[in-house]
């Protein structure tokens, strides 16, 4: 039985109703408990509240000493973390493991990034100096997406502790396992009690935490969950909310010289962790006529071959969705599309293992109508053909999200035109478009986000700045006009 709320360094059971997750491969129940009620979430957010007073005034040089200790810890524990991420969700354990890899890698680029961009300076001045230092600011609530359970709320928790903040934690419901594991490390790194503080559930749970007095939301998920919280504090702009959100990334392919290798990226784009990255291309927007159609025949060849399995099955690509539901609305997105005229060149389909799996799809969506601007979280792509490399432009750019894109284009020229023109966050050429560095900005305008970018800009939405003028004695002013 896994604990449900972890207040003041202690796991004890949620008080609020029973709930599990299963293996989406296997079937295999991998999480059971309780979840956390309001009377559990208002704990939880007093512990971080009182752990704030010690925390924040505990010198930067110890906080970041007591997050390198955590890198380490998470480093020893690597491989449970990694199985245990595959197990609740599903994807593959090379894939669970460069997640682990990149949850230990953070630590030290996080601490990068606060030094430079929260750090502290100091400009001498006629009457002293003039300094600048940045400051926590409180509690934060952190919400986690299951397809990057670890990395990604460790991406929010790190920056926030070594800014001085302390955090309530909400993993997914739909990837539980890895918040025990993250809580053993903190305590191994010797992170005091009520730093960071852990409730487990689903919306109810969530629910609860927005409701309470916290200081900043710190937010990786669903568009339509982002813009529900963006509306619930509305009117609290003391309240710092960053939301890193999904996108309907396009990817355009014009021309290369190795079709090849335009397929391998498209195919990579698509179909990485099942289709479940923020970032993976959902849109393939490629020219009329033969080289377009070669290329779609090669997607196409490289969807056929994608080895599927059980996370633990060796040299699988993929695994399955996260969840028998997240299947049912893949091809209830894939139907609807049909519905309006799509035509499916390898559709999408349920296999026959079961649970989450489905075997990846290619459909056309030029000739259909009203097609839906949606984030599809699973590996389907949309083709569209146009006539020219304008209107492949205008086509990506169709979209209210704005998260990822790419090009895959030998040509500089096409790609100097799309780099000033395409509106994306992360903008790769001829590389996948879910390959970003954690050393750099993530997120993007639109429905993407709130212009909170995470990753290296962390420590901008951890902190706030306080500038001083300093001068050690008080002297008498003067002004024209003013008394002497
Ligand atoms: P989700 O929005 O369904 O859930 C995210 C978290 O919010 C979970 O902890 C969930 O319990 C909670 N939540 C959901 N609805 C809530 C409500 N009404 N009240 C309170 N809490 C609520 O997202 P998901 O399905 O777990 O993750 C996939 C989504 O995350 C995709 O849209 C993907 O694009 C996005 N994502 C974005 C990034 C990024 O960095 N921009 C990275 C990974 C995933």
């Amino acid at each position: 039985m896994a604990r449900g709320v972890y207040i003041d360094g202690n796991w004890r059971e949620g008080r609020g109703a029973a709930f599990s997750k299963s293996c989406p491969a296997t079937g295999e129940t991998v999480w059971q408990g309780a979840a956390s009620d309001a009377s559990d979430v208002a704990s939880a957010v007093a512990s971080a509240r009182r752990a704030f007073q010690l925390w924040s005034r505990t010198p930067q040089s110890e906080r970041t000493a007591i997050l390198e200790r955590y890198a380490d810890e998470i480093g020893k524990r690597s491989e449970q973390i990694a199985q245990t991420i595959s197990r609740d969700m599903g994807k593959a354990l090379w894939d669970s493991r460069g997640e682990a890899g990149t949850m230990k890698a953070k630590i030290a680029v996080s601490i990068a990034a606060q030094k430079e961009r929260a750090g502290e300076k100091t400009e001498a001045a006629a009457f002293g100096s003039s300094q600048l230092t940045h400051r926590p600011h409180g509690v934060m609530a952190v919400f986690g997406p299951f397809n990057f359970p670890g990395h990604l709320p460790n991406g929010h928790i790190v920056p926030a502790l070594l800014a001085g903040n302390t955090c309530v934690f909400k993993p997914s419901e739909l990837a539980p396992g890895v918040a025990a594991l993250m809580s053993e490390c903190f305590e191994a790194a010797g992170l005091p009690p009520g730093c960071v503080n852990i409730v487990h559930g689903g919306r109810e749970t969530g629910g609860a935490l927005i409701d309470q007095d916290i200081n900043g939301l710190l937010f990786t998920g669903s568009a339509a969950t982002g813009v529900f919280f963006h509306r619930h504090f509305a009117g609290r702009p003391d309240v710092i909310l960053a939301l890193e959100m999904g996108g309907n990334n396009p990817l355009i392919i014009w021309d290369p010289a190795s079709i090849d290798a335009a397929a391998d990226i498209a195919a990579q784009s698509a179909y990485l962790t099942t289709g479940q990255r923020c970032s993976c291309a959902r849109r393939i927007i490629l020219p009329e006529g033969k080289f377009g159609d070669e290329v779609v025949d090669a997607i196409i060849a490289r969807a056929k071959g994608l080895k599927i399995g059980t996370w633990n099955e060796p040299d699988i690509f993929m695994g399955p969705l996260v969840s028998e539901r997240a299947r049912q609305q893949a091809l209830a997105f894939q139907g609807a599309l049909m519905g309006h005229g799509a035509k499916a060149l390898l559709p999408l389909a349920g296999l026959e293992r079961g649970g989450g799996f489905v075997s990846p799809g290619v459909i056309d969506v030029s000739g259909a109508e009203d097609v839906t601007d949606e984030e599809l979280f699973g590996p389907l792509i949309q083709i569209f053909r146009v006539r020219n490399f304008d209107e492949a432009i205008t086509r990506a750019n169709t979209t209210k999200y704005g998260l990822s894109g790419g090009l895959v284009c030998d040509d500089d020229a096409r790609w100097e035109t799309a780099y000033l023109e395409m509106r994306a966050g992360i903008l790769n050429r001829n590389r996948p478009t879910a390959g970003a560095s954690g050393a750099m900005p993530f997120g993007g305008p639109g429905l993407s986000g709130n212009f909170r970018p995470g990753a290296y800009y962390a420590a901008d939405y951890c902190a706030w700045p306080q500038a001083s003028q300093l001068s050690a004695k008080a002297e008498r002013m003067t002004a024209p006009g003013f008394p002497a």
